[in-house]
């Protein structure tokens, strides 16, 4: 294994990395990016572990519900990147097992994945490409790189172009996992690839986004200033892939079997996200609620009622997903894909009403509140205090920093961002609708309703 120390080192590869209009050449001492390599390298020092071949627990495969259900604290405890890489690891690892007509896939994704567990290396997941016009297929789009595609085939590998966006940590890893983001038809295997590219490839560029605070003083932005991490619109400018990590080369009917095995284990981890974030939110509507005296308003209770019901059934549907696992054909635990789906889109589908509920309890000063700084003005700063005081014996102080941090969780750089993930993160709702509808046994349900209104076989 790693340390964070040796982490932040392998960044100093050569690879091609921009910023706001900037080529960035220094990712652990850059201003804004800084800050996100500090937390990947903090995750590796907390699951470091110096014996001779360790290997970091959320790098293993899972083999039973127990394995699953340890890895849930582990998952609260690891930066995005340990989670794209877990899931990485998983999507490979199912994919395989789903494809057992074509082994020879299946043994170069076993030696890819014996690699990356043994450099501990850190994975970002290249599925969404740009698709151009929504409506048009891959093979019918005017601009033929609006998907990744095979452009060049060669005796030792292929040539690929194209772009994936919003692609969380891809600067920071030090691979790059890339899948089809859907289903390919018949004349379309050129796009029907999945294969593993290093970060610093030539022809890989990488462009990233982050909301990360540009601030002097990161005390009204609590959360953001801890937890932020760029997204990268991921360029593959003719990148040369070899053979040996190369993992479906025009096989359409296989295009699809990526993204489902990804979407399967992208959820959990966003249900095991999710289910923390909505005690969080609950927490924190008590909170200002007792910081405002109005913890015993029936109204107030009663949206607290509604989020504490909201955050148990995302831990249900989480827990009964890790209970209800599935063995794939290797001996691998699969988390349920109903309970898994079925849980990810309520969390997300309810998840700005559960903040509405926050808004709601705790007032105007979430994005009002003076700044910390401006307790310190001599002029200001006692005043400020006492009219920001709540309850008695609520200080000002105390209830403002309640404020900026259910702003900053909420409603502003990591709240927008939050938002957006919850929503869009694994697929989008439609995705995870289709999922949920498909593992649902239908057929179940009617034969109870018919039997519920006497009109089974064999009833008058
Ligand atoms: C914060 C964040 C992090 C992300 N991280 C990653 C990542 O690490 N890796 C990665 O690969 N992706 C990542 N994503 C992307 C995410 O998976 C996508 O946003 C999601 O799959 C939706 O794709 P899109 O954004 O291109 O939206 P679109 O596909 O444009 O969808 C927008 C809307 O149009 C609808 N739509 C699209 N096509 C059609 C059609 N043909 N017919 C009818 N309706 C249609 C969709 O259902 C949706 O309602 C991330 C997204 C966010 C917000």
């Amino acid at each position: 294994m790693i340390t964070g120390a040796e982490y932040r080192t392998s960044l100093a590869d050569g690879r091609a990395t921009f910023f706001e209009g900037e080529r960035v050449e220094d990712l652990p001492g850059h201003r804004v990016l800084g800050g996100a390599v500090n937390t990947v390298a903090a995750c590796y020092d907390l699951f470091y572990d110096p014996k001779p071949g360790a290997l970091s627990p959320l790098m293993t495969i899972p083999r039973s519900a127990d394995d699953l259900k340890a890895r849930i604290p582990l998952l609260h405890q690891a930066d995005l990147l340990a989670h794209t890489t877990q899931q990485s690891i998983m999507t490979l690892i199912t994919a395989a097992g789903r494809m057992p007509d074509l082994p020879h896939y299946g043994e170069r994704i076993k030696a890819y994945v014996e690699e990356l567990q043994s450099r501990d290396a850190r994975v970002a997941e290249c599925i969404t490409d740009a698709k151009g016009d929504r409506s048009l297929s891959p093979g019918k789009q005017p601009d033929a790189d609006a998907y990744t595609h095979v452009v060049e085939r060669r005796a030792d590998g292929v040539v690929i172009r194209g772009a994936k966006l919003h692609i969380s940590g891809a600067s920071l890893a030090h691979e790059l996992m890339v899948i089809p983001t859907k289903a390919m038809k018949e004349g379309e295997d050129d796009y029907a690839i999945a294969c593993a590219i290093p970060v610093n490839a030539p022809g890989v560029r990488i462009v990233d986004v982050s909301y990360a605070p540009r601030h002097d003083d990161n005390r009204a932005f609590p959360i953001t200033s801890q937890k932020h991490c760029p997204e990268g619109f991921v360029i593959f400018d003719d990148v040369f892939v070899p053979e040996e990590r190369i993992f479906l080369n025009g096989e359409v009917r296989y295009a699809a079997v990526f993204a489902h095995s990804l979407g399967l284990w992208e959820r959990l981890g966003g249900l095991a996200f999710m289910a923390a974030e909505a005690d969080e939110l609950v927490g924190f509507g008590q909170l200002i609620a007792e910081a405002n005296g109005l913890d015993r308003a029936p109204h107030i209770r009663e949206k607290i009622s509604d989020m504490i019901i909201h955050t148990t059934l995302i831990r249900a549907s989480l827990e009964a997903a890790v209970h209800n696992c599935k063995m794939g054909p290797n001996g691998e635990a699969f988390p349920d894909e109903l309970f898994t789906n079925a849980g990810k889109y309520h969390g997300a589908a309810n998840y700005s009403h559960m903040v509405r509920h926050l808004h709601d309890i705790a007032g105007a000063s979430t994005v009002t509140a003076p700044a910390i700084a401006d307790l310190e003005n001599n002029e200001v700063g006692a005043l400020v205090r006492k009219y920001m005081s709540g309850a008695e014996g609520v200080d000002g102080e105390y209830r403002m920093r309640l404020f900026h941090a259910i702003r900053d969780l909420t409603a502003d750089a990591y709240g927008g961002w939050k938002q957006l993930a919850n929503l869009q993160s694994g697929g989008g709702l439609y995705a995870q609708r289709i999922v949920t509808r498909k593992h649902y046994d239908l057929e179940e349900a009617k034969k109870r309703a018919l039997e519920f209104a006497g009109m089974a076989d064999g009833d008058d």
